[in-house]
């Protein structure tokens, strides 16, 4: 094996992930820590890096406030009907009266976003959405973390967080290997902020073999954001609150924009409208959260997913009428050139005009994020003015171990989010660490040798295990001592899929299945020991997968746990198939022990602080 360089970077506050959240953490850390080092280290480039890589056409949290349009109240209730009643409300408040601002900063530096011609205010997509030319906002976005970063690292995939030696429950950096050079990095770091993006492929894609890559949310999202806080003891709720999206089928394709500026609609097989049939069953099993308004994600989604188990797919989104107004069909189309450009290929080579046929819809995998319209990830102390004190431990955005901050789809409970919250988030995250930095005094955190230096020979141990296990081999791909990470990868699909509520189990699991699934789980983790990396290509991918998998594990934990079926339509407990409002009107927490391998669950109050 060749000797890794390490390289040592010191900072005061380190970003971990450099999306949207990471850029608004590295942004606002400059703003209130003129002189601190702040360093952001990112596993792609932060100039395409993240869920918006690619663009966005719309940004999916925008209040008005300056046009009375709405109030952060307005946005707390909306998040909380949409989840079923139980979201941070704190959380969720503190994100609404700031995002404004944030999406003002975005346009000053450059973000078209489209105007009403008639009221000069943005364009509204939705009451929450407002459109934008959004090919170019991921590099906008991170220009400013740039600018306002001491130095920026591209390239370098964290792997685990680093403890202080003297007080093992505070945080104290991170390490990771350079994807390009194989150097081996040692971060240190006084505060540390996760945001480092949701999790794909946990659960089994509905397009595998060649069309592996295709999924709605981003492949390279491999579940950092949660495994690097579990791995350290924090606390993580609502882990069972995966996300399940309809879309255009095979290019997942949104419908955001369909629906709410478009104005299509949907319907079954045979020209129905097909809603109203699952209105009573949806009735028996939620109560009256189905006659909110607007209807909750989950359950709009549980009336399609019934269908089609009647026989009467497939769903067909309505495109036909609507793409007969040359500026409707103008808009459909920009709004996949702008975010999605792989649906338009796909209708393009299944030879579907939209103007002529009216395109199929589908359900995705599940995925776990904690900025879009679900709650995964960490457990975190809430804002001084508004939190209850239940919810305060500490800084704002701080997880249960000390010194580390998270934002974004790392921190839990706080869905709706989205680019804008995130964002937002992320500055509310910075500004909490550097106070954390400036208490902090001379009680700075160390880092122990012996501690990277075991990091550093389990990081590479992976390509080791390549090297010595490939002699026994003479060709393909599969050895008696290792197995390759796309092996992994597939393996856990399978076993998500299965018996967690994948797509090829309708989204239904019960006691016994997750049960099993959590045994061959820890039989995956066991096998991972023995992961073969031919390269630094696939050494990331080893680590993604690890990440992965403990995240998943995580996930099953929280399913077994919360023991009723509170969203259907993104998973059903068949054992518990109603939500059940007396015992589980509540948050669900995990805390994992590494030494022990064990998980402790239990339960937090939701607070309802808006009316
Ligand atoms: C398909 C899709 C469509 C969306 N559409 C909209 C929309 O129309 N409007 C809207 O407002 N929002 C939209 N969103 C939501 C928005 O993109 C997210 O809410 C937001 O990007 C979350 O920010 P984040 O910082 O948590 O994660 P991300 O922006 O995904 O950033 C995470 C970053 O961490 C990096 N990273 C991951 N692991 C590591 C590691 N181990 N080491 C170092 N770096 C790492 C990643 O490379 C990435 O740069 C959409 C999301 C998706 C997936």
């Amino acid at each position: 094996m060749p000797r890794r360089r390490t390289l040592f970077v010191d900072s005061d506050i380190l970003v971990v992930g450099g999306g949207m959240s990471g850029c608004g953490a590295t942004y606002e850390s400059r703003y209130w820590g003129r002189d601190l080092k702040i360093v952001c280290v990112e596993k792609a480039n932060i100039e395409r890096s993240g869920a918006v890589a690619q663009g966005l056409y719309a940004i999916n949290c925008y209040m008005g406030m300056q046009w009375n349009e709405n109030q952060p109240e307005d946005h707390v209730r909306y998040a909380r009907n949409d989840l079923m009643g139980l979201v941070r409300e704190d959380l969720g408040y503190d994100i609404a009266r700031h995002v404004d601002a944030t999406v003002h900063k975005f346009e000053e530096w450059g973000l078209p976003i489209m105007r009403d011609p008639k009221t000069g205010r943005y364009q509204r997509e939705g009451k929450w959405q407002i459109m934008i030319h959004g090919e170019s906002y991921k590099p906008i976005v991170a220009e400013a973390a740039r600018k306002a970063a001491s130095e920026v690292y591209n390239r370098i995939m964290v792997t685990h967080l680093l403890m202080d030696k003297q007080r093992p429950k505070r945080v104290a950096g991170a390490v990771g290997f350079n994807v390009r050079t194989g150097d081996f990095y040692v971060f240190r770091a006084k505060a540390v902020i996760v945001t480092a993006g949701g999790a794909s492929h946990i659960f089994k894609p509905r397009a595998v073999g060649e069309g592996m890559g295709r999924t709605w949310y981003a492949p390279w999202s491999s579940a950092s954001a949660y495994a690097l806080p579990i791995l350290v003891g924090a606390k993580m709720t609502q882990m069972e609150n995966r996300i399940v999206l309809t879309r255009f089928k095979d290019g997942y394709g949104p419908v955001g924009a369909y629906f709410l500026h478009l104005k299509t609609y949907t319907q079954n097989a045979y020209g129905q409208d097909y809603e109203p049939t699952w209105y009573n069953s949806i009735r028996e099993r939620v109560g009256d959260y189905v006659d909110r308004h607007p209807v909750p994600t989950c359950l709009r989604n549980h009336a399609l997913l019934e269908e089609v188990k009647a026989g009467r797919g497939p769903i067909r989104m309505v495109t036909t009428e609507a793409f007969k107004d040359p500026h409707k069909e103008t808009v459909g189309w920009e709004n996949f050139l702008g975010m999605t450009i792989g649906q338009a290929v796909v209708w393009a080579s299944q030879n579907i005009d939209p103007k002529e046929i009216n395109p199929e819809l589908t359900t995705s995998e599940p995925y776990v994020m904690g900025s879009h319209a679900t709650c995964s990830g960490a457990w975190a102390s809430g804002p001084e003015d508004y939190a209850p004190s239940e919810y305060q431990w500490g800084y704002n955005r701080m997880m249960t171990v000390e010194g580390l901050f998270g934002a974004g789809d790392a921190i839990g409970g706080s869905a709706h989010k989205f680019s804008s919250g995130s964002f937002t988030e992320g500055r509310i995250a910075g500004k909490a660490a550097v106070r954390y930095v400036n208490d902090l005094g001379q009680q700075q955190p160390q880092v122990s040798e012996a501690e990277y230096e075991d990091l550093k020979t389990i990081v590479y141990k992976p390509m080791e295990n390549y090297e010595v296990g490939r002699n026994e081999i003479v060709a393909g791909t599969v050895s008696p001592s290792y197995i390759l990470p796309i092996h992994g990868l597939q393996r856990l699909e399978k076993i998500m899929d299965e018996y967690v509520g994948g797509i090829g189990a309708h989204y239904t699991t019960n006691e016994p299945l997750l049960t099993r699934g959590l045994e061959l789980l820890g039989m995956l983790k066991e096998d991972l020991a023995h992961l073969g990396a031919e390269d630094l290509h696939q050494l990331q991918r080893a680590w993604e997968l690890q990440h992965r998998v403990l995240a998943s594990e995580c996930v099953t934990q929280h399913t077994l746990f919360r023991t009723e079926t509170r969203w259907p339509g993104y998973y059903y407990r068949a054992d518990h198939p109603k939500l059940d409002d007396q015992d589980w009107h509540c948050f669900t927490l995990s805390r994992y022990d590494r030494d022990s391998g064990k998980w402790e669950m239990e339960k937090a109050p939701v607070y309802h602080i808006v009316d």
